[in-house]
């Protein structure tokens, strides 16, 4: 793969800024290079623009160089970036996948970049020759997302492998939902697959969602686009402490991923006995995508009851559907208790 050829030649040939961290690495006594307050440690300092310790926790974890991580303000940071890294406006473009998450057309749209849609099929699963043949000569990137976004599943992995051995530009994998997954990580493919940019995020099994922090991985070359192109201090210091604090207890992650995967089995297995739901399609990930003959009808009654669901009606492929998040046992009941009296109404 040549990035050369694939990155904006302007992101290509920038300098980037160089704050005074950059220029000096290393332990001093006296700091007086970038006109910080000498008090009120240690918040008055500018904190590290490339998080390294924080890195180097999350590369033991992932098992992945710190170098082949950015860190973002949420996933939505790296998505953003992809776009302005790889991206000439009104003039390249990027396929998704249909129906996805909606972040990928937002940035395209910010970024005025075009959009092409690659449906998946019917029953939500991928199909490779489809997303390659929506592909042309301006195509940069193409996002794929395992499980996938409002519809839950997983994209069959050697579907995912044909699009990324066969497309010549760059594959974002985005997985915020790994954790609830069967399924490994493309993260170990990293090193094959020079063309894949993986997202992950603290957001969901992390349950550090107002933190905002998300991953990028990818090689070392891409890594360091990102990080000509982000802000230079776009982690601050308090979430860079706190999520490093955080990823000590990745046992307690686990724990809540069995244990919320265990209420999805009951939270589905409740839903199927209502008569008004016609499908409940198979998930890899904290949530359900729901069928129902009125999803505009159930999702006002559910919001008149102070349960919110997302109403994904309008969504391609979705109409009908509620996205469901899986919650603690006692919201699980609330939203089934409230679903049970609306069915007395409904039959
Ligand atoms: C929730 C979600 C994210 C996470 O976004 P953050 O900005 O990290 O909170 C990313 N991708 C998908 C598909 C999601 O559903």
């Amino acid at each position: 793969m040549n990035l050369q050829k694939l990155v904006r030649s302007n992101i290509y040939s920038l300098k980037p800024y160089s704050c005074a961290r950059d220029e000096f690495k290393g332990e001093a006594s006296v700091y007086l290079d970038a006109n910080e307050n000498p008090m009120n440690a240690p918040y008055n300092r500018y904190p590290d623009p490339l998080q390294w310790k924080l890195k180097e926790k999350i590369a033991k974890i992932k098992h992945v160089r710190p170098e082949q991580i950015m860190l973002g303000n949420g996933s939505d940071e790296p998505i953003d970036l992809v776009f302005r890294i790889f991206c000439e406006p009104k003039e390249d473009n990027i396929v998704a996948i249909e129906p996805t998450y909606g972040m990928y057309k937002v940035c395209a749209d910010i970024n005025n970049v075009e959009y092409l849609k690659a449906f998946l099929n019917e029953d939500f699963t991928l199909d490779a020759n489809r997303v390659l043949a929506a592909v042309n000569e301006k195509t940069k990137i193409i996002f794929l997302c395992s499980p996938n976004n409002p519809t839950g599943n997983l994209l069959n992995r050697a579907e995912m492998l044909k699009i990324v051995e066969n497309f010549g530009g760059i594959v974002v994998i985005d997985e915020a939902y790994i954790d609830f997954s069967s399924e490994k990580s493309w993260l170990e493919e990293l090193s094959n697959h020079p063309n894949i940019i993986v997202l992950q995020t603290f957001s969901k099994a992390w349950g550090l969602a107002s933190v905002r922090c998300g991953m990028a991985f990818a090689s070392e070359e891409i890594i360091s686009y990102f990080n000509k192109v982000k802000y230079p201090y776009n982690i601050n210091l308090l979430t860079q402490n706190f999520v490093s604090e955080q990823l000590d207890y990745e046992d307690r992650k686990n724990e809540w991923v069995s244990m919320l995967l265990e209420q999805r089995t009951n939270l589905e297995k409740e839903l199927k006995k209502l008569p008004f739901v016609e499908k409940i399609y198979p998930t890899d990930a904290n949530f359900l995508l729901v069928k129902v003959p009125n999803a505009n009808g159930i999702y006002q009654y559910l919001v008149n009851k102070g349960v919110i669901v997302r109403n994904r009606n309008t969504v391609s492929l979705c109409q009908g559907g509620l996205r469901v998040t899986v919650g603690t046992l006692k919201e699980n009941q609330t939203l089934m208790f409230e679903l049970q009296k609306f069915k007395e109404n409904f039959v």
